[in-house]
């Protein structure tokens, strides 16, 4: 049987957890897992929706409402043109992001990642029978890939570039302009570009987000995966979705239809309950966790020598730690009962990555926590 590995995010928080259940309290910075109550909008429709006593199936690829009324949210937020046959509700980008990848690749063609990667890219390339092809980034260049860069990194195998912006764990943003350059050397090369966005409204300090899917002339080579976890802090009620070319959505459906069948009816009416007020959930919740950076930032710099600026976007600080990042993550939650995920994770050893998702006495306790046996 092939093996594949499961997350390692996951295998530092069931530590933790394992902790916990010895009646250890554990700073939880490994987990981008937003804690905040549900803005009313969302538990008011699924409220609703319990009263009617009735949990049909959802048409495989969502509801009608509810692919509406993303694709409009899109088309406002994000300046795209998609409507509803080129969108489709997933169970969470991540169930988007591995349908994509099994419909876009075969055996044995090549799929672009870049270190740092979100955690589960090359296991879902993997999982596609294709071939993940990692492309450092570094600090210096801001943790981006320029035009140049993916060029020289083609071959006649590259089929698909997966693109995390707004990053995790970096926290970089691309403008405009890099988007453009990117997506005209995928375009040159047949590429297609999946574009990971679910950080999309959590974008701090006036900084512009720009969506891949705002350059119609490139939407036949897009696909962008959304969701609903982490811009509406909706994590548990795994609701997701991809937009692309209906050709591409149309087999991503029929995956579905094969697999989870789609997303449980409750959650897309709550998911829609958001979208129909997508502006103020989104600022709830980005203000709470704008609260969250900077109340991290100013306690990380008050307490380490090593100072740093807030990210612009997401959920997370990826720093330098040392050559081990596994290693010393063990130890700090040993020693300090501090959760962080080792670089490692996301092909990038010597980082560590901090979360800020959690609340904010949390953040400080548990930094403090971590000055009492490191000095970073
Ligand atoms: N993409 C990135 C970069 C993420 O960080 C995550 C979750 O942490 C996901 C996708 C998947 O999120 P979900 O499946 O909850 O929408």
């Amino acid at each position: 049987m092939k093996q594949f590995k499961p997350s390692s995010t996951v295998v530092i928080s069931s530590k933790a957890y394992e902790m916990r259940k010895n009646g250890i309290h554990v700073y939880n910075f490994s987990a981008g897992d937003p804690v905040l109550s549900n803005h009313p909008a969302i538990i008011d429709v699924a409220k609703e929706t319990l009263d009617e006593k009735m949990s049909p199936y959802a048409p495989v690829a969502g509801l009608p409402e509810l692919r509406l009324a993303a694709a409009k949210w899109m088309n406002r937020r994000y300046q795209s043109q998609y409507d509803t046959n080129q969108t489709m509700v997933t169970c969470g980008g991540k169930f988007g992001l591995y349908a994509a990848l099994q419909i876009l690749l075969e055996p044995g063609d090549e799929a672009l990642v870049l270190a740092p990667y979100w955690v589960s890219y090359p296991e879902m390339v993997n999982l596609a029978i294709g071939v993940p092809k990692i492309i450092k980034t570094s600090e210096k260049t801001d943790w981006k890939i320029k035009a140049e860069q993916l060029r020289s990194h083609l071959t006649k195998k590259s089929k698909v570039l997966i693109l995390n912006n707004a990053c995790n764990p970096t926290g970089v943003l691309y403008s405009r302009e890099e988007l453009a350059e990117i997506l005209a050397v995928a375009k040159e090369a047949n590429l297609t570009i999946i574009s990971d966005e679910v950080y999309s409204e959590l974008v701090y300090d006036g900084a512009e987000f720009v969506s891949c899917a705002a350059f119609p002339e490139h939407s036949s080579h897009v696909i962008v995966i959304e969701s609903c976890s982490k811009n509406f802090a909706m994590q548990g009620w795994r609701v997701g979705f991809a937009f692309g070319p209906e050709n591409i959505i149309k087999n991503m459906t029929a995956l579905q239809s094969q697999s989870t069948t789609g997303t449980s009816f409750i959650s897309q009416k709550a998911a829609l309950g958001a979208l129909l007020h997508a502006d103020e959930v989104a600022s709830y919740v980005r203000e709470e966790m704008d609260r969250r950076r900077q109340l991290f930032f100013q306690t990380y710099n008050r307490l380490f020598s090593k100072k740093s600026t807030p990210v612009a976007s997401a959920l997370y600080f990826f720093v330098k730690i040392g050559e081990d990042s596994l290693k010393i993550c063990e130890e700090i939650l040993t020693k300090s009962h501090v959760a962080l995920v080792p670089g490692v994770a996301f092909g990038m050893e010597g980082y560590v990555r901090f979360a800020f998702a959690d609340q904010e006495s949390e953040i400080v306790k548990g930094l403090e926590a971590l000055k009492t046996h490191f000095h970073l």
